[in-house]
Order: C-alpha cells, then sequence, then structure tokens
C-alpha cells in the first residue's frame, strides 16, 4: 500500500517565495537568487515527505508563478504579444506574461488569470489561437526531477493532462474548438514523457480534474484518445490519473477504462463515489483514496478512515491500494508546528499539509501494522473537540432558524429604490468609486506589526490609521471621486478584519495558502458558532464620512465571502455557518445605516468561487449564498444603496441569481477580459446598476485614458448608460501608490471624456 502525495505547498513554510520574487521583481535581488530559494523550498519539501514515509513524492509541482502558466511555457504556448520580449531572460518573459510588462518602452497586458476549479487559487488562463503549435521546453520539470533524484528520491512528476490543460485554456479567435488541438499537443507530452522516462522516471501523475465535472462524450473519448497512445509508446511506463475537488459519478466508466495504472478518487469531496467505483475497478489497477482533506485543516477522524481503506484493500489487497490527501495539498498551510498563538485546546483538533502526511503514514502504521496506539491518540483529540464548550451557542442557532420572508426582502423593488436614491445621492451619469481599500505601503503594515506586538498604544495606532484615511480623503477629493472610500487601512485582511471582531473564529500566525503568484492569504478557521460581539466598522466608516461631503462607501465583507476564504468548520453544514455570518453581517450593516452612511457595499468576492462543480449540486448552494446576501443586506431603508463587489470569476451562467441577490450596485471584474463579460449581463437584461471594472489591478500596469475610454463606450453599447459605473476592477490593496494614482488619474478622465459624450 503506497503512500503517495499529490502536491506539497510550494511558499515555504513562511513565504520564502513570495518574499523571493517580489524582492527580484522590484530589482533589490538578482534571478540567481530567487532561483536559489526556489531550490532549497523542493529540496526541503522532497526531504521532509521522504522523511515522513511517503512514497510516491511529488516533483513539478513547484512553481514560481503558477503551474498552469509553466505548462504554457512548457509547450510553447506563448502569446505572440510576448514575442517582442524574446530576448529577456526566460524567467523575465514568464513573470511578463503572468503580470504585464510595462518598461523600456513596451506595454504589454498581463494574461488573463481566473480560479483554479472553486478553489481560492488562480491561474494563468492558456491562450490558443486557430493554428496553435506546440514546442516542447522540458528545461523546468527535467531540473527538478534531476535535483530530486539528486537527493536519492526519484519523483513522481506531476503533470497536467492534456485534455484538461486545454480545457483550462481560452480559445483566443473564433472558429476552432480548443479541443481540436490535441492532435498536435499530444505528440509533444509524449516527447516530454519520452524525456522524463529516459531521465528514470517510474510514475508520472496526470491530474485531470475534469474527469470529475460535467463533460460530454467529445472531452470522454478524447481522453480515451490520450492515455491509449501514452500506453502505446510507454508500455511499462506508471500512469496515475488524477481527480479531484468531486466525484466521476457519470463518468466512472470512462475513467475505470482509461488504459492507465492508477485512479485517485477524492473521497472526502465525494465518499459515496467508491462504493460505485470499486465494483468496476479492472484486474490491474491501483486505486489511490483521497481520504485525508486537501482543502481544510482538521484533522482526520481515522475511525471513520480505517474501514474505507479496509473496504478497498479487501475488494483489491494491499498492493493495490494507495493512501492519499484527497487534492494537491497547496490548498492549506504548510506546518501546524509553526503555530505559538492557537490555544492548545483548538490546536490539538488541527492539521495542515506536513500533518496530513503524517496522518497518511499513521493510518498505514494502523491498518497494515495493528499500530493501535495511533488510533487511540487521533480518537483522544477527536472526541475533545466533540465534546468542547467552545463550540455551541444556542441563541445563535435559534436565531438562524427563525427566518421569515420579510428578513430576506428589501422594502421596496429595484425601480423604487433607484429612484430615491438617484433623488438623494444626486451623483452624476457615470459616478466613480474605488472598490474599497487603497494600498497598504510598508509604513502601514509595519505599524500594524507594532501595534500586534505591543509596542504601540491603541490611540496611537487609531491615530495613525486616521491620518492615512485623512489623506486619502483628501486626495479622492481632489481627483474629483463621486463616491469615496476610507481606503481601509485599518483593516489587514478583508476577511480576517471581520474574523477578529467575531465570535467562532481562531487565527493561525503562518497559515498562508498561495492566492495567485506571490499573493498569499491566511484564511482564518471557523470552530465555533459566529456572532457579532460589538459593531465592527461604524466607528472608522462615521470617521471617514465626517471629513467630506461626498458619500462615502461603508464596507464590509459578505456571508459568502467570509465562509469561501475560511477553513469552515466540518461539524455542521456549511450553510448554517454561512446564515450564522449572514445575520452578523445585517447587524453591522443597520448599524451603518443609522450613523449616516448611505451607500453601504457587501463584498462578495467569492460568490462565484464557491459554486459546486456539478450541475446538479449548483442550486442548493445558489439558493443558500443568495438568501444569505439578502438577509445580510435587507435590513436597510429604500435610501440606503448596497453594494457588492465580485472578483475574478465566469458569471455567464448565473447571472439570473446574481440578479437575485438585488444589489444596487454591482462592481465585478470585466477588464482582463476586455468586457466579455458584460454581453451576459446585457443578455439577461441585468436589472440593476453595474460598475464593469475598467482596468486591471492585479497587474503594476498603468492603463491609459483611452483603453479606459474605449471600454466604457464598449459598456455603453450593451448596457443603459444611466445603469453604469466607473471603478477598477478589484481592491488596490496590493498595488503601489504612483501607479494607482496614475491610474485613477486616468480613470477619471476617462470617466469625464465618456460624460460628454452622452
Ligand atoms: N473591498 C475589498 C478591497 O477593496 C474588496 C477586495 C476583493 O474583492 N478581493 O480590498
Ligand atoms: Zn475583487
Amino acid at each position: 500500500m503506497l503512500k503517495n502525495n499529490l502536491g506539497f505547498p510550494r511558499i515555504g513554510s513562511h513565504r520564502q517565495l513570495k518574499k523571493a520574487c517580489e524582492s527580484y521583481w522590484s530589482g533589490k535581488t538578482s534571478l540567481s537568487e530567487l532561483i536559489e530559494v526556489g531550490k532549497k523550498i523542493r529540496i526541503e519539501n522532497w526531504k521532509l515527505q521522504r522523511e515522513l514515509g511517503i512514497d510516491l513524492i511529488p516533483s513539478n509541482d513547484f512553481s514560481f508563478y503558477d503551474h498552469v502558466l509553466d505548462h504554457s511555457l512548457m509547450f510553447g504556448v506563448i502569446p505572440q504579444r510576448f514575442e517582442v520580449l524574446k530576448h529577456l531572460p526566460e524567467a523575465d518573459q514568464y513573470f511578463a506574461m503572468a503580470r504585464g510588462y510595462q518598461q523600456n518602452g513596451f506595454d504589454l497586458k498581463a494574461m488573463e488569470m481566473t480560479k483554479w476549479f472553486d478553489t481560492n487559487y488562480h491561474y494563468i488562463v492558456p491562450e490558443f489561437t486557430r493554428f496553435q503549435t506546440f514546442k516542447l521546453n522540458a528545461d523546468k520539470i527535467i531540473s527538478e526531477f534531476r535535483e530530486a533524484k539528486n537527493e536519492g528520491i526519484i519523483t513522481k512528476s506531476v503533470i497536467i493532462g492534456p485534455v484538461s490543460y486545454l480545457l483550462l485554456g481560452k480559445e483566443k479567435e473564433e472558429g476552432f474548438d480548443k479541443l481540436s488541438l490535441l492532435d498536435r499537443l499530444l505528440p509533444v507530452y509524449c516527447d516530454l514523457i519520452a524525456r522524463l522516462v529516459n531521465e528514470g522516471a517510474e510514475w508520472i501523475q496526470f491530474d485531470e480534474p475534469f474527469l470529475a465535472l460535467d463533460i460530454n462524450y467529445q472531452t470522454k473519448d478524447a481522453l480515451r484518445v490520450v492515455y491509449q497512445t501514452i500506453r502505446k509508446e510507454f508500455p511499462a511506463l506508471k500512469i496515475l490519473l488524477a481527480t479531484y475537488f468531486d466525484g466521476l459519478q457519470d463518468n466512472i466508466l470512462a475513467a475505470v477504462n482509461l488504459p492507465i495504472c492508477a485512479l485517485h478518487l477524492d473521497l472526502v469531496r465525494c465518499p459515496e463515489q467508491l462504493e460505485e467505483v470499486l465494483p468496476k475497478i479492472p484486474e490491474d489497477f491501483t486505486l489511490s483514496l483521497g481520504l485525508i482533506d486537501g482543502r481544510n485543516i482538521w484533522k482526520t477522524d481515522y475511525q471513520k478512515v480505517i474501514p474505507i481503506v479496509e473496504k478497498a484493500i479487501k475488494t483489491l489487497g494491499t498492493h493495490r491500494v494507495m493512501l492519499a490527501p484527497s487534492c494537491s495539498l497547496i490548498h492549506t498551510p504548510c506546518n501546524l508546528e509553526n503555530e505559538t498563538k492557537i490555544s492548545a485546546e483548538i490546536k490539538d483538533w488541527l492539521a495542515f499539509a506536513q500533518q496530513k502526511l503524517i496522518e497518511i503514514t499513521e493510518i498505514y502504521e494502523v491498518v497494515v501494522n495493528q499500530k493501535i496506539e495511533c488510533l487511540t491518540k487521533n480518537q483522544a483529540s477527536i472526541q475533545r473537540r466533540q465534546t468542547s464548550t467552545l463550540i455551541h451557542k444556542p441563541h445563535v442557532k435559534t436565531r438562524v432558524a427563525e427566518v421569515k420572508s420579510s428578513d430576506l426582502n428589501r422594502k421596496s423593488s429595484f425601480l423604487e429604490r433607484q429612484i430615491v436614491q438617484k433623488d438623494i445621492l444626486n451623483l452624476p451619469l457615470f459616478p466613480t468609486t474605488t472598490i474599497g481599500s487603497f494600498p497598504q505601503t510598508d509604513e502601514i503594515r509595519a505599524i500594524r506589526a507594532k501595534f500586534k506586538k505591543g509596542e504601540i498604544s491603541v490611540v496611537q495606532y487609531n491615530e495613525f490609521i486616521k491620518l492615512h484615511t485623512q489623506k486619502v480623503v483628501v486626495w479622492q477629493e481632489e481627483l474629483g471621486f463621486d463616491v469615496l472610500v476610507h481606503g481601509e487601512f485599518e483593516r489587514n485582511d478583508m476577511v480576517e478584519y471581520f474574523g477578529e471582531l467575531l465570535s467562532g473564529f481562531v487565527f493561525s500566525e503562518n497559515g498562508w495558502v498561495q492566492s495567485y503568484g506571490s499573493r498569499c492569504v491566511k484564511p482564518p478557521i471557523i470552530f465555533g458558532d459566529i456572532e457579532r460581539k460589538t459593531a465592527m466598522t461604524v466607528e472608522w466608516s462615521k470617521y471617514a464620512q465626517s471629513l467630506t461631503q461626498k458619500p462615502m462607501k461603508g464596507m464590509l465583507t459578505g456571508p459568502i465571502t467570509i465562509l469561501q476564504w475560511s477553513f469552515v468548520r466540518d461539524d455542521q453544514p456549511r450553510s448554517s455557518t454561512m446564515m450564522q455570518i449572514a445575520w452578523a453581517i445585517r447587524d453591522e450593516v443597520v448599524d451603518l445605516e443609522k450613523a449616516g452612511i448611505k451607500i453601504i457595499q457587501i463584498d462578495e468576492a467569492a460568490l462565484r468561487e464557491g459554486l459546486p462543480l456539478r450541475q446538479t449540486k449548483r442550486a442548493a448552494y445558489l439558493k443558500n449564498a443568495i438568501d444569505a446576501f439578502r438577509i445580510s443586506a435587507s435590513g436597510v431603508q429604500d435610501e440606503t444603496q448596497i453594494h457588492t463587489h465580485m472578483c475574478y470569476s465566469e458569471f455567464n451562467d448565473i447571472i439570473e441569481n446574481i440578479a437575485e441577490m438585488d444589489a444596487d450596485v454591482i462592481t465585478i471584474e470585466t477588464s482582463r477580459s476586455q468586457m466579455e463579460l458584460l454581453e451576459a449581463f446585457a443578455k439577461f437584461n441585468y436589472p440593476n446598476e453595474i460598475g464593469p471594472g475598467v482596468y486591471d489591478i492585479h497587474s503594476p500596469r498603468v492603463p491609459s485614458v483611452e483603453e479606459m475610454e474605449v471600454l466604457l463606450l464598449k459598456a455603453m453599447e450593451v448596457l443603459p448608460a444611466q445603469n453604469l459605473w466607473v471603478n477598477p476592477d478589484c481592491g488596490l490593496k496590493t498595488r503601489k501608490w504612483p501607479e494607482t494614482q496614475q491610474a485613477l488619474r486616468n480613470m477619471i478622465e476617462a470617466a469625464h471624456r465618456v460624460r460628454e459624450r452622452v
């Protein structure tokens, strides 16, 4: 029974990779220093996994920015516009594709970025053209394989399977289907495999997550062709095909009929599939049981998992079973041992990536070597959590259980509200605003760190934040913004800030998870019933509003996003936890209104990301999510304008649901996709107001007035002018000030020019 790992966090246990990348980008360190940091992380990871007893240790799970972009580079899928950078070192071309390039007279937009399935990890979308060609550049994968081999570890290279790689990409021209590129791509995969085999590779892991999604028969056919071809060319290669994030369901036959050696199943997301898959497994097949949750941080209950392992063993025999996490561990933090502040009681319930690998080994020991003490120790923790007094609050549960329909609805319809609000707010056409945060400078971070360490007092800290707030209020007025924000300087993070003020949350010090590129997030851990202890934002919003006559937006994070960007307790349905948060946010919305705030934004950045991957599960999720949003937003009078904001997303299939949220204004990402998204809103006749992001804040590039003007004109073609707002596509906290000032100045100018045209 092999112990199999699908992928290990690559950012380093203290975010070394983030720091190294950012230092290289800012010109402070050299490329060779960056490369050294990467190498060190990889070697540490491999050695650790060997020490922990993992048999199939992954390589090529490392990436300097994104593993999908690595594949694009590996196959020569480099958009034409980056050709002009051919003279640069490969790393710089790579980072240019990821982040855009605005230097030495060049001005190249970054490639599009989108969420990796239903996670908060973002990948760079491959761009395919009709006559797309592929050319192998295997340097990275091969050198990583050799690196590990030098350490005496024969790794299992992880690659995205050809079908999933194509499906992850986007057709940049009309008139072809990306899957049709397979004929050209497959030979390049075969060259790649040949190289790996030549280096001594025994196992290769092909990730084909689309097998756990709704796919058509062409896709199944493509999978068959791919793996038959690979099998034929490399009869001795051990192919491990990994699926995750949902179950195989109607794709079971398609999967088990593939000529592969091992199939990995996500038995955390979809435990029921085992029952169906087991009897269909061919004789020579191994099953990798994804039993340890790769998407959450709770200790595994061995008592629940061991019978499943035993069942698989009974059908297949020990040697045809593998133990594994449900998916790559990049979605969990590195090491629980680095946590010093989580109380011992709660720490006892948790497992991060490193601990999850230990769990695999322990389960192995219990099953194979009857090491019962591992089980006993585990069961003691599980029981302590179940009986803890920290978790349950009956009055919170009662409130959530007693929802009335009036709790879910605004007093009047949108059209009626729009009239009242236009009257009160008196905004021009194309009102300008931002999404909330302004650059969090090193100075601000340093002060916050000091405050957290107790080196400065609350009073000093608050004075400092006030000063910054005041500066941006003045600055926004000077620039001519119509609706102002306070800048969110008091917030470390849009979820953590609220979590710290709500009950039921606990925070890690080093629980970082990669979100995109060098950006990492530290999801709070929701362990118990949630309630608002005191007002969370009212004082700050009131202060900011007192500095200006212009409307100041109150700024909150919505229930879906708080849930989605946290590690959520697994002892009650997610929807129950989401409703508890919704009520807490509603209380805050009502208090903001009472304090004189006329516009309140409830960010639901993660609504789309939480959408179940399988069609059949979506309706239930959307119903709960929309209800939660409506509960949080519906406690106010008609005059109060509710905004919501959503990030990087594909909304086409859920516009109807977004409309049901009934926010007065929604601001969304559209700029990397050149407003393509708006057509879907137009087709649906989206009734409420909308602010399509006119520039991409995920890249340091400064957009010109003209290009934003063009985007606004495009928007005007499809949506009524009186419903349009002008804003960047997300918050600005990760940007630097100079580019932000320049970009926003241009944005305001673009809004003015468009106003003059109507
Ligand atoms: N208000 C938040 C900010 O501006 C929204 C960020 C987000 O949607 N990711 O940072
Ligand atoms: Zn956003």
